[in-house]
């Protein structure tokens, strides 16, 4: 019997095999010339993934909410005001990071599945003096989608930092930091970047380091500190080593390889293809009767989708089904709604089979729990997408 399941959650992802041999390859010396280049050419790459020429890059050991934590810590001082459009789980995690460093945090909240209308952040950016603005390209919680490019032109026009927590849409979703004028776009190694988790990533406009170079008070997060990091990163960028604390090496040899398989496939034509698979996964999901959080297409995330399960399905009972079936799935995260919903991750190098398994998969398993629907209708849903 195969043992191996298709890993289709919203990251870790599946990773890609000359991905994964990075991670087996002998560690070299950090300071190693090969290695090095290898940085270097890393910061070079990451900057043309988030399309942000004159970016900043900061790879750091740490995971998303490491990154999350950098931003606030070295763009905070003690009284900023900040406000955070959130759009579920992980925007409300941002408010409790910004707290912690003294920030005054007011919170807009979508409704479940929705996003917060612009005009009611454009009023809420004219009612006080920001300093910060934090949202979160998908919220991995709903599988909804903001307007990035909306949101930092209204950033800009208000003149406050706009900080894109891209953690589940960098290398999936469409983003153009400096054309849309995005302060910090941070993200993790494991999601649509395709490297396995341990990497903090994250690219800062101009604005930001200047922000932070105009800091009153120290930064209050040591590890974390820009002050720290930022000549390491100048130094690799430049060819030369430099040492503040040990770069996981191996991890940066395998997001060089993922970084250049992303650009070698093509920006637009990899966003493409997430959009394709989330627009195949939405219909076929249709197609069988379950209803997905995000409230309409314009809104839907093309790295993962969010179902309803059908009132009759025991949540446990239907992962672990999926599960024998060889498909790994990811059950809710939103607290209020944790045994109502499941999520299903399509992003990196996710390809039509994955899709057709998958759905085939919750089909079979949904028809042996007597939910009906026409065997084959989900299937035939991806197919014609293809
Ligand atoms: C996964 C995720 C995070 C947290 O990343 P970790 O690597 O788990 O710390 C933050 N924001 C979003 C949108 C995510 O999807």
């Amino acid at each position: 019997m195969k043992s191996r399941k298709l890993l289709m959650i919203p990251g870790p992802i599946e990773f890609e095999n000359d991905v994964l041999q990075c991670m087996a390859t002998p560690t070299p010396s950090h300071v190693d010339p090969d290695f090095i280049a290898t940085f270097s050419n890393t910061l070079k790459l990451l900057k043309e993934v988030c399309r942000s020429p004159s970016g900043q890059v900061f790879i750091v050991a740490g995971t998303g909410t490491f990154a999350m934590d950098m931003a606030a810590a070295n763009l905070i001082e003690s009284g900023d005001k900040a406000l955070v459009v959130s759009t579920g789980y992980f925007g409300l995690r941002f408010a409790e990071i910004l707290k912690r460093y003294g920030a005054e945090v007011d919170v807009l909240e979508a409704e479940v599945g929705d996003i917060v209308p612009m005009d009611r952040i454009e009023q809420q950016l004219q009612s006080k003096t920001y300093k910060l603005l934090a949202f979160t390209h998908v919220d991995t919680s709903t599988a909804v989608l903001n307007d990035a490019k909306r949101i930092g032109a209204l950033g800009k026009k208000h003149g406050v930092l706009t900080v894109l927590d891209g953690v589940c849409s960098v290398a999936g979703e469409d983003i153009r930091q400096d054309d849309w004028n995005i302060d910090v776009v941070l993200t993790a190694s494991q999601k649509a970047v395709g490297v396995p988790p341990g990497l903090a990533l994250l690219v800062a406009s101009k604005n930001a380091i200047q922000a932070f170079e105009q800091r009153k008070s120290p930064v209050a997060n040591y590890y974390g500190d820009w002050a720290n990091w930022l000549p390491i990163m100048k130094a690799y960028e430049n060819k030369q080593a430099s040492y503040f604390g040990t770069p996981p090496v191996n991890l940066i040899m395998a997001l060089e390889k993922s970084l250049q398989n992303i650009v070698k496939e093509g920006l637009d034509q990899r966003f493409d293809r997430h959009q394709r698979a989330g627009k195949a996964m939405r219909a076929a999901l249709k197609a069988i009767g379950l209803e997905v959080l995000s409230k309409n297409e314009d809104i839907a995330s093309n790295t993962l989708s969010a179902p309803y399960y059908p009132s009759q399905i025991d949540p446990s009972s239907f992962l672990q089904g999926v599960n024998k079936e060889g498909i790994v799935l990811a059950g809710g995260l939103l607290p209020e709604l944790k045994s109502k919903y499941f999520r299903i991750g399509h992003m990196g190098s996710v390809n039509k089979s994955d899709l057709l398994g998958t759905i085939g998969a919750i089909e079979t398993v949904l028809k042996n729990s007597g939910h009906k629907h026409e065997l084959g209708s989900g299937t035939a849903a991806i197919l014609k997408h293809f």
